[in-house]
């Protein structure tokens, strides 16, 4: 083992065991030892001491659309990743869709690394994606590194990339549950979607009319089916439906192998406070009404709900159109993600330690990255952020590092500020100012 090169001292570290005063010790860009507060600095080493401010595990989110190659002016790595950087982000995995090529073959796998590369300030693994017609792709994916694979159940918003029926979900779980690999679901059915009212124009309720609570239901309640006829392990992307929490929650005391993620829209945003046209909050499934809100956070507090993660999916601002029907759908939120979170969570009377399990420790776990990221404890990555909790802002949309700056959050006041984030031992951005990128291509643990 190398020589100590590094001690991170503050009296909040969140550590798996609970938050405490600690001294963290770091070479190598590893994590070697967490220490009483006052422990004496090994010789060599260089002490930053944060005082008050929190020192947290990097968040890993799981689940962000970069868009590069293909669609970089909507965002690309360089952007994305400093805008995840300055939100306290050391890891991100990137979706198979919306960039061009999509994430459906190893060749579209190494053209995607290739447009990443040099240009990551986080580390950033890669998601593949399911398509009607890629089965015979799925395992040479898995083999070479992705962390699993995405699906559609319905459109998906992208001509490249259609969505799975019912038999051919089946013969894409079959072949990835025959590998060990993972399936992760946009979950809405597409009966249920062209059954609803499709008013189009600008008022957010024929928006929300049109993308109903029993699509997604009825695709999760399908889901759950498939996944125990072949024993496969599936993760439902984006829940916004508090109803389909029951069904979860059954089929896993049941045995069937699945996990849940929501978003921070769903968790602090509502569908009463939507303006007229204002579609930087449209995405898929949509922002529901605040009383949806509640059993989120309740599934978030009992573990049925397992991570929280951005689904950061921006369009330049042109697309952002006053009709919800064709505007695009997704939201920006890789910035403000933890802020946006712990603002609402800690109203609600949960903990940063709370908000670390869902944004760090259980992304982490997802995707197979817990032996390295997702805790600072002994033999992690020394992936940090540096978070004021206590300190307000406004959101200011000009202060954004995404490269389009529409953000459904613009205007509000959140609590939390993060001050720096380090990857592997080194910080990578303190006060606005970067550092050349760092980041590594991550590829799945073998
Ligand atoms: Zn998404």
């Amino acid at each position: 083992m190398s020589d100590a090169e590094l001690v991170l001292r503050s009296r909040r570290v969140i550590t798996p065991d609970g938050t405490r005063a600690a001294s963290v010790v770091v070479a190598g860009g590893t994590i070697t030892d967490v220490l009483p507060h006052d422990a004496d600095v090994p010789a060599g080493a260089r002490l930053e001491d944060f005082g008050d401010d929190v020192l947290l595990p990097g968040l890993v989110d799981t689940h962000v659309h970069v868009n590069d190659p293909g669609r970089t002016e909507w965002e690309g790595f360089w952007t994305a990743t400093r805008a995840a950087a300055a939100g306290g982000i050391t890891t991100l995995v990137d979706m198979p869709l919306n960039s061009l090529p999509p994430t459906t073959t190893v060749e579209h796998l190494r053209t995607k690394k290739e447009a990443a590369a040099g240009k990551t300030h986080i580390d950033v693994g890669f998601w593949g994606g399911a398509l009607p017609g890629n089965v015979e792709d799925l395992r040479p994916l898995h083999d070479a590194g992705v962390f699993g694979f995405k699906a559609f159940l319905s459109p998906s918003g992208v001509d490249e990339f259609p969505h799975l029926d019912q038999e051919q979900l089946a013969r894409s779980l079959a072949e990835i549950a025959g590998f060990g690999g993972l399936l992760v679901v946009h979950a809405e059915d597409p009966h249920h979607l062209a059954a609803a009212p499709q008013q189009g124009g600008p008022k957010y309720a024929d928006f929300l009319a049109s993308r109903p609570r029993e699509a997604e239901d009825t695709a999760i309640s399908r889901l759950i089916a498939q996944a125990r006829r072949f024993d496969a392990r599936v993760h439902v992307l984006h829940l916004s439906s508090g109803d389909a929490l029951p069904l979860i929650a059954a089929a896993r005391a049941d045995g069937v192998r699945i996990t849940v993620e929501t978003c921070p829209h769903y968790l602090t945003l509502t569908a009463e406070e939507v303006p007229d046209g204002a579609s930087e909050f449209k995405c898929c499934p949509p922002i529901r009404e605040a009383a949806n809100q509640d059993p989120l956070w309740h599934a978030l507090a009992d573990g049925t709900i397992d991570c929280v993660v951005t689904d950061h999916s921006p369009s330049t601002a042109d697309l952002k159109t006053g009709d919800f029907a064709t505007a695009w759908g997704g939201i920006a939120g890789l910035q403000l993600s933890l802020p946006a979170v712990w603002t609402e969570a800690r109203r609600r009377g949960h903990g940063l330690q709370d908000v670390v399990r869902w944004m760090s420790a259980r992304t982490a776990r997802l995707v197979g990255l817990d032996s390295r990221k997702g805790a600072i404890a002994p033999g992690h990555d020394a992936d940090f952020a540096v978070f004021a909790p206590d300190e307000t802002f406004t959101v200011d949309p000009d202060a954004l590092q995404h490269r389009n700056r529409v953000t459904a959050y613009a205007g509000r006041t959140l609590s939390g500020v993060v001050r720096s984030t380090w990857l592997r031992g080194e910080r990578i951005v303190a006060d606005g100012e970067f550092t050349e990128p760092k980041g590594r291509l991550l590829t799945r643990a073998h």
